[in-house]
């Protein structure tokens, strides 16, 4: 149990790693095999707060701290990799409609995504844009009434499920001369479709790829202010850097408790694996991981909590977290031998879905890069 939480958070940590255990572990593999997810289980999450857990109460939400909502997403990443993938995602257009929505934008998108009763998909990455999102070649042009959208969007979580993408076009209009705005776009909009994109890691999370082709978008679905979109989309990113690196400790430690269970249990040479002293090394290795990469999560949630803008914490964290879940995967897939390669024995996915965790919401280059301009004041990243 973690030593940054106070006792109201242990009792819900408690509470929810039980309800995950029961309810979630059990079908987990039913959807790797078939890439699905099953959005159901949101109906009973959300009572916990996985559902608008960052907004205001007077939006519907829980209005709960960093730490609590770090601490929600740790658990959902000790269960279920695209569990925490599909809640960052969902919760991500939560707070963007919380934030910059119009009264009736919270009654049309926000109040049945609080309900799971609409499921929403982020379209920022294209085919040639992914670190550099100043460089968006989507685009929105304003004519009358609407918009229309042109464009591709590639990489997008849960992009063929969705009901709204939340999707940053660069916006042409008689105030706007090529800045990026937000729009919702809504799944039956003639000219939008989503594919699938078949992937390595968090295979039931439904990546895919978005094709705008001259959409029709209602003024009135604009999310904020025209060609102001940069600043909100990189505040939002800096936050969600905390969820995955959170979501990664969660992961560590599942593959950290399975090793030490099995080294605990396996015999060779006559003594449990556990006895052997190479095997000690990689389970002190990952415990030294795990703990540092919590200690840094929680620091900059802390940070976060005290209203600090916390770029350094929240890009050290992510680089980190993200990093040693990876490395701790692989030194728990060592410790299981060949069991840890079976599809179906969770070392096999938690190995895949821990690489997930470095590459969206910045890349560790980028984080590195982030975490050396506000150390130096020097910027390397372009
Ligand atoms: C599991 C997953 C889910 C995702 N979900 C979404 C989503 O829902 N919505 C969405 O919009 N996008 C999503 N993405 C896309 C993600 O945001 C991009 O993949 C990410 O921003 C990196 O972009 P890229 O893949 O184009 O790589 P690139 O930006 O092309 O980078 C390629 C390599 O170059 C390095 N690099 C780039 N610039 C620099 C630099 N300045 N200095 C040093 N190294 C650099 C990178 O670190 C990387 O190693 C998702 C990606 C993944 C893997």
């Amino acid at each position: 149990m973690s030593a940054y939480l106070d006792p109201e958070q242990k009792i819900l940590k408690e509470q929810v790693d039980r309800w995950l255990a029961e309810n979630v572990t059990p079908i987990i593999n039913k959807h790797e095999k078939d890439c699905t997810f099953p959005f159901e289980i949101l109906d009973e999450l959300k009572n916990f707060g996985y559902l608008g857990g960052k907004i205001p109460e007077a939006d519907g939400g829980f209005d709960l701290p960093y730490t609590t909502w770090g601490m929600l997403m740790e658990s959902a990443g000790y269960c279920w990799g695209s569990l925490r993938t599909i809640v960052n995602i969902t919760n991500g257009t939560i707070q963007k409609l919380s934030r910059f929505g119009t009264p009736d934008q919270k009654e049309r998108f926000l109040k049945p995504m609080l309900q799971n009763k609409l499921k929403s998909c982020t379209g920022l990455s294209e085919p040639n844009v992914g670190s550099d999102v100043r460089g968006i070649e989507c685009r929105a042009v304003k004519k009358g009434d609407h918009y229309v959208i042109t464009g591709r969007k590639l990489w997008i979580t849960n992009g063929i499920n969705a009901d709204i993408c939340q999707v940053v076009a660069r916006t042409y209009s008689d105030e706007c001369d090529g800045e990026l705005s937000t729009f919702i776009v809504e799944k039956g909009m003639p000219g939008y479709s989503a594919k699938r994109v078949e992937k390595l890691v968090l295979r039931p999370t439904g990546t895919s790829e978005l094709e705008f082709d001259n959409v029709k978008v209602p003024v009135e679905n604009r999310l904020g202010p025209e060609g102001k979109a940069l600043s909100g989309t990189l505040a939002g990113l800096n936050t969600a850097r905390v969820n995955i690196a959170m979501g990664a400790v969660g992961a560590a430690q599942s593959a950290l408790d399975l090793s030490i269970e099995y080294a605990k249990t396996r015999s060779q040479f006559g003594k449990l694996i556990g006895e052997h002293q190479l095997v000690q090394k990689y389970i002190v290795d990952m415990t030294i991981r795990v703990k540092a990469a919590r200690a840094l999560s929680y620091t900059a949630a802390q940070a976060l909590d005290r209203g600090e803008e916390a770029r350094e914490d929240c890009s050290i964290a992510k680089l980190y977290a993200t990093k040693a879940a990876f490395e701790v995967a692989d030194m728990a897939l060592q410790v299981h031998g060949g069991l840890g390669y079976a599809v179906g024995y969770p070392i096999e996915r938690i190995f895949r879905d821990t690489k997930g965790g470095m590459i969206p919401e910045g890349t560790v280059e980028v984080q590195t890069l982030i975490a050396g301009r506000e150390i130096l004041g020097l910027n390397a990243i372009t």
